[in-house]
C-alpha cells in the first residue's frame, strides 16, 4: 500500500476485511524485514539458544562429550536455519559462538580455543560448526544462485534491480541499495579478498557442486580448511570409543588436561601431588604412564590384550599408535579403545 493516501488505504482494508500490519513480522520463526537486520531482531534466535542451554544445565550433570553432542545436534539446527536465510550481524554470530563455548566448558575457562574446537576431526579437533564461517558459506550459496541466474523470483528481481547485465562479483553498491544487498556485496568483496581473486572463489564453489547443486557443508569445509593435520586423529576419534573417553584423550593429546600442574599454574590450587602414587608431581607426562600406579594398570591392560606395547612415555605411545595402529580391523580398533579407556 505504499504511495497511497490514508483514506484509500482504509477503504482497501475495510473492503478486504484485513488490518494493516507493520514489518518486521515473524514468518516460520524468522523475522521478515525490509531494512537493516539489527541485533535486536535476532534476539529470538539468541534467547532460543540460551534457553536450550539453561534447560540442559538444570536437568543433569553432563560430560564434555554430552555437551558437545547437544551443541552439534540441536544448536546447529537452530542457527543454521537462521544463517541459511540471512547474513547475520557479526555481533550476533560472535554471541552464538560464545554461548556454545560457555556451555561446552561449563562456564569455566575454555581448555582449548573456540577456533580449534571448530577445526575438523582430521585436524585433530571437534568439528563444531562455527556460526561465523557457516554464515560465509551460506552467503556464497546466495551469490552463486544469483551468478547462475537461477529461475527464482528473487534472483530475477535482483538482476532487474541491481545488476542489469553487471556481474555479481564485480558490481558496486549504490547508496540507495537495500541493506541486505549491501551485506551480500560486502561479504563477496571480503571473500574475494580472503581467497586472493574472483577466480579462486568461483573455483572453490565449482569444487563444492554436486549434480549442479552447491553443497554448503562442502563450502564450509573449504573455508575452514587448515593444512595442519595431526597424526593422532584416528587414535583419538575411533568410532569404537565411548565419546567421553575420546574427549579426555583429545584433551591429553592437546596437553590441556586439567592436571594439578595446570591447576597450580592457574592459581586454583597450590599443592601438587599425584593422587595415584602420592610421591610425584601430577603432570600429563607423569600420569601417562610414568606413574608407578598407572603404569601397572596400563601394563595389565596390555597383557590382557596380548599386546607388546609396555609402559613408556606419552610421546612414544601416541607415536606408536599413530604410525603403527592405523588399520580399521577389529583388533586394532580394540587396541585404540584400550588406550582411550586407560587414559579416561
Ligand atoms: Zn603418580
Amino acid at each position: 500500500m505504499s504511495g497511497i493516501d490514508d483514506s484509500l488505504k482504509q477503504q482497501i482494508c475495510s473492503y478486504l476485511n484485513f488490518s494493516e500490519g507493520i514489518l518486521p513480522v515473524r514468518y516460520l520463526g524468522v523475522p521478515l524485514i525490509s531494512k537493516r537486520l539489527s541485533c535486536l531482531d535476532c534476539s529470538a534466535l539468541l534467547s532460543r539458544i540460551s534457553e536450550k542451554f539453561q534447560n540442559w544445565q538444570k536437568r543433569k550433570v553432563l560430560s564434555y562429550a554430552g555437551r558437545l553432542q547437544l551443541i552439534k545436534s540441536v544448536i546447529l539446527g537452530i542457527h543454521i536455519f537462521w544463517t541459511n536465510n540471512y547474513i547475520l550481524p557479526s555481533k550476533v554470530l560472535r554471541k552464538i559462538d560464545s554461548l556454545c563455548s560457555e556451555f561446552l566448558w561449563n562456564r569455566k575457562i575454555p581448555l582449548v580455543s573456540w577456533n580449534s574446537v571448530c577445526q575438523n576431526k582430521k585436524q585433530g579437533d571437534l568439528g563444531v560448526f562455527s556460526a561465523r564461517i557457516w554464515n560465509q558459506a551460506t552467503a556464497i550459496k546466495i551469490m552463486w544462485l544469483i551468478h547462475l541466474k537461477k529461475d527464482h523470483l528473487w534472483v530475477k528481481w535482483i538482476h532487474g534491480n541491481y545488476l542489469s547485465h553487471a556481474n555479481v562479483w564485480q558490481v558496486q553498491v549504490k547508496i540507495n541499495d537495500s541493506w541486505m544487498w549491501k551485506q551480500i556485496i560486502k561479504m563477496s568483496d571480503m571473500l574475494i579478498g580472503m581467497l586472493g581473486s574472483t577466480e579462486n572463489l568461483t573455483n572453490l564453489i565449482d569444487s563444492c557442486c554436486v549434480n549442479g547443486k552447491i553443497v554448503v557443508s562442502a563450502v564450509y569445509e573449504k573455508l575452514n580448511h587448515s593444512s595442519q593435520q595431526v597424526a593422532w586423529s584416528a587414535t583419538v576419534w575411533d568410532s569404537l570409543h565411548y565419546p567421553k573417553h575420546s574427549f579426555i584423550l583429545w584433551l591429553v593429546a592437546h596437553s590441556r588436561l586439567l592436571t594439578q600442574e595446570r591447576l597450580c599454574r592457574m592459581n586454583i590450587i597450590n599443592t601438587n601431588r599425584c593422587v595415584l602414587c602420592s610421591n610425584q608431581l601430577e603432570t600429563c607426562q607423569h600420569l601417562f604412564f610414568d606413574c608407578q600406579y598407572s603404569a601397572s594398570v596400563w601394563n595389565k591392560v596390555m597383557d590382557w590384550l596380548k599386546f607388546n606395547c609396555r609402559s613408556c612415555d606419552w610421546e612414544h605411545i601416541i607415536d606408536w599408535y599413530s604410525c603403527r595402529l592405523r588399520r580399521n580391523n577389529f583388533t586394532e580398533k580394540l587396541k585404540r579403545m584400550a588406550l582411550s579407556v586407560s587414559v579416561y
